[in-house]
């Protein structure tokens, strides 16, 4: 816009709206990957050529960069391996039969350290240059150190070029060849990647068991393998005319080409990952989103299984408004569901998944949204990741049922079995560092979901729904942290709620509230609750009378600084804030003790309080 006289008044309405519609500014670096890469089928080996241009962005200057050479991981003695078997001796408990339940990953297990020379995985980086200067490498098994000959300069934008070679492990963990599906080659986390740098500084995670954080920018991708392969990959096919097979008009078949090798280019936009995979047995069927991307199945015909398929590929297509309603547009134009991988891991605009259940093909795709556009760092907040994307997709498939029902009680039983195994560890510990897979696994999936359906108690689920979607809408492409969503659900909803993270996400302290006593006093009806659990949370309670009236009685807490708005059309009545560190409340109704049948705290089951026992009250008069 152009500079003019603004009256005054009209300049103070700019003003508010631009502060009401300002995004946040966050820097993020950039990369562009041009790869060339040829899979020898018979050998298992990809030789591959990068021409990588990275932009800093940030105000530092890098005098180092780190690449992630994943497939490093896939060998005898490597972190994931050694880690792998210390956990699988960790007992759990007992299984049906009086065995130990060992916390065994049961794809990996012990089966890096039986792997032979042509079965491990290996990427090496046999030279890379910087603006066509060779420079010195100093390898971490899956990270590998770059002392720059030259540093990178803020806003300055360099280009690398590696050659590279990386052999296909048997497949043990996501990527790899020979799935237990029979998939021949499921390839990603496959190339030099550059690692993220950010306001932290560089996330040099190395490959151990958990999942991932990347810069986001544009590949270029061209593969190169024996003509019988087929391919599903992330992004858009540009020689589609060249391949056919349902990728230039649905249910045509693969060309027939004279040499013996085929080169499949594809070209992913504004993605932080690259990901593919190769079968010569695989089919591709198609279905448009409404108003959203063109959907690819790409799965390995079996007669058994085909109607599935088709079905579930229907119902992702149907699924499709109801996710951009309530979490914002797919902003990609294709995804793609491959099978592939060990059970279903997300990328770019594409998902690995063993088998056609439709539970993890829309967990998968939901990861588009809490993956890819918000590029959570996983290694440090994997609930943002695991547990936005259960809650969301436990959303999308009840919406899908039709059925009225709390759709996250799933998650809130797996959190309380956590709590009952004493196994819980903060959700801030580092996603490869918690004790155990169990704990990991219920504390980012199940936690972190519950994280959002109790957020919804706390300011009200009309105002969670819209907090979900101005975080698509002010923090896509930013990787947000835990501070930025929770102060944006503040900025929404008008109340404070940095109390809530602080308990919730930073310690393992629980939620417990009682019923403790009701009386009457001649004028009114008193009822006392007790607070057992650490947490100290804003308390609704539900009072059903004889005559199937209702009364919804609201004690906020006072750290919240204010009240969320009422979330049914019974009378309510709302009282005096209360403190955190205050453990009894009364609460009362002018009707008559004999007159109530029921007592519940929360009936909506949204609060996580660890004994739901004490909560409800049914009186016999
Ligand atoms: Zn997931």
């Amino acid at each position: 816009m152009g500079r003019k006289n603004i009256p005054l008044a009209v300049a103070f309405v700019l003003l508010v709206q631009m502060a009401a519609q300002a995004q946040p500014d966050r820097w993020q670096q950039r990369v562009k990957y041009n790869m060339d890469v040829n899979l020898d089928v018979n050998s298992n080996v990809i030789e591959g050529k990068q021409k990588i241009t990275y932009t800093n962005n940030s105000p530092d200057t890098l005098n180092e960069v780190f690449i992630h050479l994943y497939w490093n991981a896939f060998q005898p003695n490597s972190g994931m391996d050694v880690r792998s078997r210390e956990l699988g001796e960790t007992v759990l408990g007992k299984n049906k039969d009086g065995s130990n339940k060992l916390d065994w990953d049961d794809r990996v297990k012990d089966r890096i350290a039986k792997l032979q020379p042509n079965e491990i995985g290996y990427c090496k980086v046999t030279s890379i240059t910087l603006n066509g200067k060779k420079q010195e490498t100093i390898p971490y098994e899956t990270i590998l150190k770059v002392n720059l000959s030259s540093p990178i300069l803020p806003k300055s934008t360099v280009i690398f070029q590696t050659s590279f070679e990386s052999q296909v492990p048997v497949q043990i963990r996501r990527s790899g060849r020979n799935s237990a599906q029979g998939i021949q080659f499921s390839i990603t986390q496959w190339y030099p990647k550059i690692v993220e740098y950010d306001y932290t500084g560089w996330n040099a995670n190395p490959y151990i068991a958990r999942e991932f954080y990347g810069v986001w920018g544009d590949y270029d991708v061209n593969i190169t393998l024996n003509k019988a392969y087929k391919i599903g990959a992330s992004g858009v096919l540009q020689n589609a005319a060249e391949i056919g097979w349902g990728y230039d008009k649905e249910g045509s078949p693969l060309k027939n080409i004279s040499n013996a090798t085929r080169t499949w280019k594809f070209k992913a936009e504004n993605v932080h990952d690259f990901a593919w995979a190769a079968d010569t047995t695989y089919k591709h069927i198609t279905r448009k989103a409404p108003n959203g991307p063109l959907l690819h199945f790409i799965y390995k015909q079996v007669d058994s299984v085909e109607t599935a398929w088709q079905r579930n590929a229907d119902t992702c297509a149907m699924a499709y408004p109801f996710m951009a309603q309530h979490f914002g547009a797919y902003p990609w134009p294709v995804y793609s569901f491959i099978q592939g991988g060990d059970g279903g891991m997300e990328y770019a605009m594409a998902t690995l998944i063993k088998t056609q259940s439709l539970g993890t093909m829309l967990h998968e795709w939901m990861h588009s949204w809490y993956q890819q556009l918000m590029g959570t760092n996983e290694s440090l907040y994997s609930w943002m990741d695991e547990g936005f994307t259960t809650y969301a997709e436990t959303r999308t498939s009840q919406w899908l049922r039709k059925k009225p029902a709390f759709a996250q009680e799933g998650s809130y039983k797996s959190y309380y079995n956590l709590v009952a195994s004493r196994r819980e560890e903060p959700m801030t510990t580092h996603a490869d560092h918690y004790n155990t897979n169990y704990a990991y696994s219920n504390d980012a999936y199940s936690k972190g979901a519950v994280f959002l359906a109790q957020l919804g108690y706390i300011i009200s689920d009309s105002l969670l729904d819209k907090t979900l979607l101005e975080y698509y809408r002010l923090w896509k492409f930013k990787h947000p942290n835990p501070n930025d969503f929770v102060r944006l659900a503040e900025k929404v909803s008008g109340l404070e709620l940095k109390w809530y993270p602080q308990d919730w996400i930073n310690t393992t302290k629980t939620i417990d509230y009682k019923i403790d006593s009701l009386w009457s006093d001649g004028q009114k009806t008193n009822i006392r609750i007790k607070r057992l659990g650490d947490i100290a949370m804003p308390v609704d309670v539900q009072l059903w009378f004889k005559d199937s009236s209702q009364e919804t009685h609201y004690v906020p807490l006072a750290l919240m600084y204010g009240i969320k708005p009422a979330e049914n059309a019974f009378p309510r009545t709302v009282y005096a804030p209360q403190p955190w560190t205050h453990r009894e409340m009364v609460i009362s109704t002018t009707r008559p003790l004999t007159d109530i049948i029921t007592v519940e705290i929360d009936p909506s089951l949204r609060l996580a309080d660890v004994d739901r026992k004490n909560n409800k009250l049914e009186l016999k008069w």
